[in-house]
């Protein structure tokens, strides 16, 4: 291809020519810690590799009911591997990351089924919309929808402005989020099946109050999806 020639394939983190356009070198590939079985089969929380749980092993959080949505599945673990990507992607304009993201995520939903209609990409407030330039959750959300052949969902949820959540701990991030979405159209969320796309999961509240308002407004089943989670020793 005359693109190749001009613009020869390199991996997007650094550099290293590689074979197809978007894609990670072997070395940036190996240094992800991709979450693999075995795994929380709900939640996807991953477990030490060596331990043997059976057919479907569930997390304490889960096997206590508490799973923030019906499923969640995580493409790799936020470490410093998965943050080297993710903070540029994120909010240094380093759009050109969402393909290799997105087709990790993709990779991630190979054991769940999946019968969403929409796929939903996490709202902006559209302050932080503004200023950013684009929603990354919507870069990773478009592929991902396409691959699964179902619409996606923009602007059925809003999202009012609040303060970073950065430093905060699960509690202080639980009470920030509450209240921050509404349904716009709340006829684009009744009786759906609502897959959510986000670029990180730290502890679930933004999903579990996201999942809040769907429910709310007649969404039946709301599962999510994150290129990176926080997942803490259990
Ligand atoms: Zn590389
Ligand atoms: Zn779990």
């Amino acid at each position: 291809m005359i693109l190749d020639f001009l613009f020869p394939p390199a991996c997007p983190l650094c550099d290293t020519p590689v074979s197809t356009h978007g894609e990670l070198c072997a070395d940036c590939w190996a240094s992800m810690n991709w979450i693999d079985n075995p795994k929380c089969a709900k939640c996807g929380y991953p477990f030490a590799a060596d331990l043997d749980l059976g057919g479907t092993p569930l997390c304490p959080v889960c096997a206590s009911g508490k799973c923030e949505l019906d499923w969640i599945r995580a493409a790799c673990v936020y470490d410093d591997a998965s943050r080297g990507a993710m903070l540029p992607f994120k909010h240094g304009g380093q759009i050109k990351y969402a393909r290799f993201m997105s087709r990790a995520m993709i990779w991630a939903l190979r054991d769940v089924v999946l019968d969403a209609d929409i796929v939903m990409p996490v709202p902006l407030a559209n302050r932080r919309l503004f200023h950013r330039g684009y929603n990354q959750a919507a870069l990773l959300a478009r592929p991902i929808a396409r691959a699964l052949g179902v619409k996606i969902e923009l602007d059925a949820v809003r999202r009012a402005y609040r303060p970073d959540m950065g430093h905060k701990n699960a509690r202080e991030r639980a009470q920030n989020i509450h209240g921050v979405f509404s349904v716009a159209r709340p006829d684009a969320v009744r009786g759906r099946k609502i897959l959510l796309v986000d670029d990180v999961m730290t502890t679930g509240a933004t999903f579990s109050e996201l999942r809040r308002v769907l429910i709310d407004a007649g969404a039946v089943a709301v599962y999510g999806v994150v290129f990176c989670r926080v997942a803490r020793a259990i």
